[in-house]
């Protein structure tokens, strides 16, 4: 395997378009693909492109920046943002048509008033906080949000698109909090229904709820970390396929006497001669540093354990007495979807952490590429 890129994230397309299917298909309702933080440091243009083409119905992201973006990019899906702030533009979001999913009746007359500005009838969603206890209208507001979205609605000043909550337990399927947080939204979209503003759709499933429990699907799911074949559930396996496959290729390679250390602090001092592969891989990158003598790569099907701490911007790898048949500008495989290559959650339990850190942290000097 050779390459030209010191360190590449190659993103198999058809990796989404599969994890797509899989979580449809055990959710048994269409995906909303959250595509959030650049999509997971996947890219959220091309996987929001590739999940829509699998079957996905819509998009979803955390900042309204994030969704101008993909339609910059071309993408004129329905694409829901649901993290504002006071400074947000919510002129620039109705005039894209993005779906604004408000947190309190303040943001929601917010967005009222920049679609009255505009001329133009403002598509939101009401984020309920059922148990999350973060965003989401609190309990102590719905009354305020429900009253005010039902005028708003009436004076077509606003589309009622959605109602979507978010699961703090969506890991543990049987958590009863998972039964208790559907059931109010049941409950919220119903109030609103009574009060003539009747949500068009509801959604509330992340990745493992949208895997294990079907019950709680209601129109849309809303998995992120499922679609990039990240373990929603560590151990549990569904069939996902990780989308990315992060290499870097051998810098340089070198002798190292027996009682030589290597790197930082020198935390690893070798025990024999040997032969030692730099690889242009650090934090700056997103390896987590953490890491440091508890990880192995993959190189030419074979694999070798990383020594020393993690620096910055290299990464050292002990080839053995042999070399182990590595030449510079072989490619390390650190991260892949293939049995001998470590997974994203390898990493994450290795330094007590998950997935979704790992995978969203790739990034610094990495180029991406897409297949
Ligand atoms: N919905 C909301 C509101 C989120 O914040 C997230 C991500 O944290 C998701 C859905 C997707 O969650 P997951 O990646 O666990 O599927």
């Amino acid at each position: 395997m050779t390459d030209t890129a010191a360190l590449t994230a190659t993103i198999d397309l058809s990796a989404i378009a599969h994890n797509v299917r899989v979580v449809a298909e055990h959710a048994g309702a269409p995906v909303l693909a959250v595509v959030k933080a650049d999509g997971y440091g996947h890219g959220a243009a091309p996987v929001g492109r590739a999940a829509l083409a699998a079957g996905a119905a819509e998009l979803g992201v955390a900042h309204l920046t994030e969704a101008l973006a993909l339609r910059s990019a071309g993408i004129d899906a329905h694409i829901t943002s649901w993290l504002h702030t006071p400074a947000t533009d919510f002129a620039a979001g109705v005039a894209a048509g993005i779906d604004l999913a408000v947190s309190s009746p303040e943001q929601l007359a917010a967005v009222a008033q920049a679609a009255g500005e505009l001329g133009r009838t403002a598509v939101v969603t009401v984020k309920v906080d059922t148990g999350m206890g973060r965003s989401g209208v609190a309990a102590d507001r719905w009354e305020q949000t429900a009253d005010l979205l039902a005028r708003l609605r009436a004076d077509d000043a606003v589309r009622v698109r959605a109602v979507m909550t978010h699961l703090p337990f969506g890991d543990e399927p049987d958590h009863p909090i998972n039964s208790a947080q559907a059931a109010a939204l049941d409950e919220a979209a119903a109030d609103l229904r009574r009060r003539g503003a009747a949500p068009e759709v509801m959604h509330l499933s992340n990745s493992p709820a949208s895997l294990t429990r079907p019950d709680l699907s209601r129109d849309l799911v809303r998995p992120g970390l499922a679609l990039y074949g990240g373990d929603p559930i560590p151990g549990r396996d569904f069939g996902l396929v990780p989308a990315m496959t992060l290499t870097a290729q051998v810098a340089l390679i070198k002798r190292i006497a027996a009682g030589q250390g290597v790197s930082y602090g020198h935390m690893w001092v070798a025990p024999h001669d040997t032969t030692v592969a730099v690889l242009p891989a650090g934090y700056a990158d997103g390896i987590p540093r953490l890491l440091s003598g508890r990880f192995e790569v993959t190189i030419n099907g074979r694999r070798f354990p990383g020594v020393g701490r993690i620096c910055m911007d290299q990464l050292v790898v002990d080839l053995g007495r042999d070399g182990g048949g590595v030449a510079e500008g072989d490619l390390a495989v650190l991260l892949g979807p293939e049995p001998d290559q470590n997974r994203a959650v390898d990493w994450a339990q290795t330094i007590g952490t998950i997935d979704y850190e790992i995978i969203t942290g790739i990034g610094g000097r990495t180029e991406r590429r897409y297949l």
